[in-house]
């Protein structure tokens, strides 16, 4: 009956993605498996794959980035837990129905062919969370 699913990926805010695309194929041992823009959030992605576990460098592509201000405040690392869902629009309604504040009314096409939501790291104990579902 769960609809939330495995945890889909780790984002972390990086200030320079080609710096930290070096760092994390040598930690990995692996090369990136995808690049890119998501001119939406003005941002810059790198994906990475260890087994089911994946990792999103995100740099910010513009001052008005979400990114931008995350790494003005806090200083790189991690910035979301994204976990697989279903039925987002489901777990939408049923976070919503928990009291949970949601980013986004509406889903919205994210990295790596997902639509994706936010809650609100208010909601979660300072963690942002992200929903994400495949596109099929
Ligand atoms: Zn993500």
């Amino acid at each position: 009956m769960s609809m939330m699913n495995n945890v889909e990926h780790i984002g972390i805010a990086v200030a320079d993605l080609v710096a930290a695309e070096v760092v994390y194929s040598a930690l990995l041992n692996s090369e990136p498996y995808k690049r890119e823009a998501v001119e939406s959030e003005h941002v810059a992605t790198v994906f990475f794959k260890v087994n089911q576990t994946k990792i999103e460098l995100l740099e910010a592509t513009s001052p008005d980035s979400a990114i931008a201000r995350f790494i003005e405040k806090k200083g790189e690392g991690i910035h979301h837990i994204a976990f697989e869902v279903e039925d987002i629009l489901a777990e939408m309604e049923r976070l919503r129905n928990a009291g949970f504040t949601l980013l986004n009314e509406v889903p919205k096409p994210g990295a790596d062919n997902k639509l994706v939501c936010f809650v609100h790291p208010r909601s979660a104990n300072g963690v942002l969370i992200e929903l994400c579902q495949e596109i099929r």
